[in-house]
């Protein structure tokens, strides 16, 4: 799906085949064995992966998620979109992933230490503050972050804390970086409102997953006075018709709890599939990849869709939306939120001056302002998605950089 994007793109800004060769591919990839004692004495040995797609352009950057469906070409795709999002937001930095084959739920939280720990061990040449900076992704969070940070500044004898992002402020973690890819969302749907001549006030919102991602865009929503009329998480979703109180949602949800076991009267359940059909206005996919495919896009019923997930729409499902009008907000700019408060985190770490929440939110506003106005522009001259836009932009920047550079040797 990740090159079947770069082919569509390619072809539609005469990319230099050479060049199109180089992009499809990844620059290296890592698969290691983690080996766990668990709680009861018991061995088991866990995959996991770090892939740098691309370092042209600075260190590579990405987050690094657990799960039991993480495979090493998802790792790929990912690294890849990361490369794009960096470039379209003109960060320093290249693309990058990382994941663990494991369900964190069937984890004590020693057993996720000791996974954390020795899968930092496992990667510890291919990450570094010059090299490649983590993130949390899926089922990754803070906590996880400091345990990366501290095996890798054990093993170079002193406090590195530009090795990750997202981590706890308390060791140099960034104020605003939790919430900023619901954030990012949210700069970019207000942005587009006014394009559309929408008031933001008054829309009807259905967003997929309720984590990091979901969660936050909920809540800025909710507080801005949308309706949110349907959440999800991995268990299902509950839909409301006259709107979910969502801060009620989130102190369940922070309990450890799914939603699926969420009572309310007025609260109907709704699966995964059947949450993505519901009639709204804005639809935020925040969960997984491949979520809107070519077998449900003719039953979507919103008028935009915005990408708060990396991937969850397919290039054939991307034909079919165009046809019918909806409008769909890329990932690689819509949710680029949490990688620009990445980017802010770093530089604070490197200058040891932390920012004040208002800098943080006005900083992240300019860049992705600018970067939603160059797209929208360009989708406008030459008649293509926003999607398409996105890509042209992003990997015209990377080819200049590739040229420049020229090819080793
Ligand atoms: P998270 O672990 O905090 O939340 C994921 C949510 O999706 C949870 O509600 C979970 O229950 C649900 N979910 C997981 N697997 C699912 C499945 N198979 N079907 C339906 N729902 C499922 O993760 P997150 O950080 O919010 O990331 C969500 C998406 O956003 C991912 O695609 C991630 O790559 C992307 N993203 C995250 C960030 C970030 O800053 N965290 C930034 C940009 C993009």
């Amino acid at each position: 799906m990740a090159k079947k994007q770069v082919d569509i793109v390619a072809k539609e800004m005469g990319l230099d085949e050479n060049i199109k060769k180089y992009l499809q591919r990844v620059e290296r990839s890592l698969i290691v064995s983690i080996p766990i004692i668990m709680d009861n004495g018991d061995l088991e040995v866990f995959e996991g992966y770090r892939v740098h797609h691309s370092t042209v352009r600075g260190p590579g950057k990405g987050g690094i998620r657990y799960s039991k469906d993480v495979y090493l070409d998802e790792i790929k795709a990912l690294a890849m979109w990361m490369t794009w999002k960096n470039s379209l937001l003109k960060l320093p930095l290249g693309g990058a992933k990382g994941g663990v084959c494991v369900d964190p739920t069937k984890l004590s939280i020693k057993e996720l230490e000791r996974l954390t720990r020795r899968y930092t061990a496992e990667i510890i040449n291919m990450i570094g503050p010059d090299i490649d900076i983590p993130a949390p992704d899926i089922n990754t969070n803070p906590q996880i972050m400091a345990w990366i940070m501290d095996v890798y500044s054990m093993q170079k004898g002193k406090s590195v804390p530009g090795v990750v992002t997202g981590k706890p402020i308390e060791i140099g973690g960034s104020v605003g970086r939790e919430t900023a890819t619901g954030m990012g969302l949210y700069f970019i749907l207000e942005a587009l409102c006014v394009k559309l001549n929408l008031d933001l006030r008054y829309l009807i919102i259905v967003i997929q997953g309720f984590g990091n991602v979901g969660g936050n865009i909920a809540q800025i929503l909710y507080e801005k006075g949308a309706k949110i009329v349907a959440v999800s998480d991995i268990s299902g979703g509950l839909y409301n018709e006259g709107g979910l109180d969502i801060p009620e949602l989130i102190a369940w949800r922070d309990q450890n709890y799914f939603l699926k076991d969420f009572v309310k009267r007025d609260y109907e359940f709704v699966s995964n599939e059947e949450i993505l059909e519901i009639g709204c206005d804005v639809l935020i996919p925040s969960a997984i990849e491949n979520q809107i495919t070519e077998l449900n896009a003719n039953n979507i019923n919103c008028q935009i869709i915005l990408e708060g997930a990396n991937g969850p729409t397919t290039p054939e499902a991307d034909e079919i939306l165009e046809n019918r009008g909806i409008v769909v907000v890329p990932d690689i700019l819509a949710n680029a939120g949490g990688v620009c408060v990445s980017y802010f985190e770093y530089i604070q770490g490197i200058h040891s001056y932390f920012w004040k929440l208002d800098r943080v939110n006005l900083e992240l506003k300019n860049i992705l302002l600018e970067a939603f106005e160059d797209v929208y522009t360009l989708s406008k001259e030459k008649k293509v998605t926003l999607r398409i836009a996105a890509y042209m932009i992003a990997i015209a920047r990377l080819s200049k950089a590739i040229e420049l550079r020229g090819i080793f040797p």
